[in-house]
């Protein structure tokens, strides 16, 4: 039985790593240094390219929590990070060089992986018995079409237009209403009004917020979906013919339709997770913070996810996807990486983990392992593969996907402890016994 990986990034790594290690002979196809990607300058697998950092290494953060749950799996990707680690407070920082270095170095000499240096341009070339796609954001264009001709081209996304998302428990809910526009579709929004005052000062601060600079290669890409300040830019209005628009909202509070309305809309059947609705941005996020929190009821917002718009190539998995990152239609075929729609280094790992785990038992013909949602991992997963999932957007590790703890704990440093206990008490019990 032999499987075959596309693309040797951070997932494919990881998935090569874990099936690898149980004997299992794995044909590695990696592009580069035949072929580029946009924004990879080596022929390293798992090059970083951006940020060298992996995100905070403490157990009371979401980021934390995932990496202990990588950890725990035996992640290729956690063991280079802590070989090549460079001091950066809290977080968990890597020479990226030595970093990548050290994880192509321990799949090349793996007697069980063939690595082969060639673009993969349609499935169809391949005869293993198993198949990974994991080319990530920047998924060469000619197996992106081969791709869009498998799953349908509505199916298949090549940027993000992020919101952000904000824990229910830091809104101020007595400075809003709920409702729908037009009373159509019950309670589902609350909406947040602001007075022409209010308005003016928060359009003033959007428009002059830093960005993050455009790469040359996503210039392109925004016409289809503007960020907020962009719309605002194009004049002092438009905001209120767009995200912010008031129609057909009528403050219960007063009879009166708002000067503008902000509209939140829950991310998760818990409502734990609010999601401004239109705010997709290029803001930097520390500026996002001050700006967003110039909203009447969002002075205090804690951010679960902060809004972006980049080039990133991925898949509507929860149309597409069983639980165990195979395809609904096609099920030796299995995604994991970015293009599933996990947003983040570690994410993007820790689903190369989960997909590898699942292949291994398919091919012993065993039942797949789904991790149980109170794991970050199980949540991640839970999250992209969520059948009754709408709107759906790239995610990265946050407490807020996991399921409510079952008693009420105010402060929150605690709480996240005990997310954090009972998610690694979960992963060993049922997860790490089992495989
Ligand atoms: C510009 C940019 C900056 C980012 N910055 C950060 C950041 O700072 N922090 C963060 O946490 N996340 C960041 N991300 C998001 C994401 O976490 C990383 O992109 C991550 O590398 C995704 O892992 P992956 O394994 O899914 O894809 P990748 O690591 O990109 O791996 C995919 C691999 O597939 C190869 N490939 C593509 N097509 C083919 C093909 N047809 N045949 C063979 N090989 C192919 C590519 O060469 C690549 O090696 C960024 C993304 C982008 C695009």
């Amino acid at each position: 039985m032999k499987v075959a990986i596309i693309g040797a990034g951070l997932a494919g790594s990881e998935a090569a790593w874990y099936l690898a290690n149980k004997g299992i002979k794995v044909n590695l196809y990696e592009m580069r240094p035949k072929k580029f990607t946009p924004a990879h300058k080596t022929s390293n697998f798992a090059e970083l390219v951006c940020s060298n950092s992996l995100g905070s290494l403490n157990l009371d953060t979401a980021s934390g929590l995932l990496k202990k749950e990588m950890e725990l799996l035996n992640s290729l990707v956690i063991k280079a990070a802590k070989k090549s680690f460079v001091p950066a407070g809290q977080a968990l920082a890597v020479d990226r060089n030595k970093f990548s270095k050290l994880i192509t170095e321990t799949l090349e000499n793996n007697s069980n992986i063939k690595v082969i240096r060639e673009e993969i341009k349609s499935i169809d070339e391949l005869d293993e018995d198993i198949i990974l796609v994991a080319t990530g954001p920047l998924t060469s264009d000619t197996f992106s079409e081969n791709l869009k001709n498998i799953l349908g081209d509505k199916y298949l996304y090549f940027y993000d237009a992020i919101s952000p998302i904000v824990y229910a428990d830091s809104i101020d809910f007595s400075k809003g209403f709920w409702g729908s526009r037009y009373n159509k579709g019950g309670k589902d929004y609350f909406n947040i009004p602001l007075t022409e005052e209010e308005y003016e000062r928060f359009y003033e601060a959007l428009i002059n917020a830093k960005q993050v600079p455009l790469k040359d290669f996503e210039a392109n890409y925004y016409e289809a979906c503007l960020p907020i300040e962009e719309i605002a830019r194009r004049g002092k209005q438009s905001l209120l013919f767009g995200p912010l628009k008031p129609v057909g909202l009528i403050d219960p509070r007063t009879g009166k339709q708002p000067y503008a309305v902000v509209q939140l809309r829950k991310e998760n059947k818990e409502g734990s997770l609010f999601n401004l609705v239109g705010f997709q941005t290029k803001l930097t996020y520390p500026e996002q913070k001050r700006v967003f929190r110039l909203i009447p009821g969002l002075e205090n917002a804690e951010f679960a996810r902060l809004g972006q718009i980049h080039r990133n190539t991925f898949i509507n998995s929860p149309k597409l996807l069983n639980k165990d990152l195979s395809l609904l239609k096609k099920e030796n075929i299995f995604f994991a990486g970015q293009i599933t729609g996990v947003e983040g280094y570690c994410e993007s790992a820790a689903s190369g983990i989960y997909a590898a785990i699942n292949i291994f038992r398919k091919l012993q013909g065993k039942e797949p392992i789904i991790f149980p949602k109170e794991t970050m991992i199980g949540a991640l997963i839970h999250y992209i593969t969520d059948k009754e999932r709408k709107n759906f957007q790239p995610m990265g590790a946050n407490f807020g996907i996991l399921p409510p703890l079952d008693k009420k704990v105010k402060d929150k440093r605690k709480r996240k402890i005990l997310y954090t206990e009972r998610a690694l008490n979960i992963l060993k019990e049922k997860v790490l016994a089992n495989i």
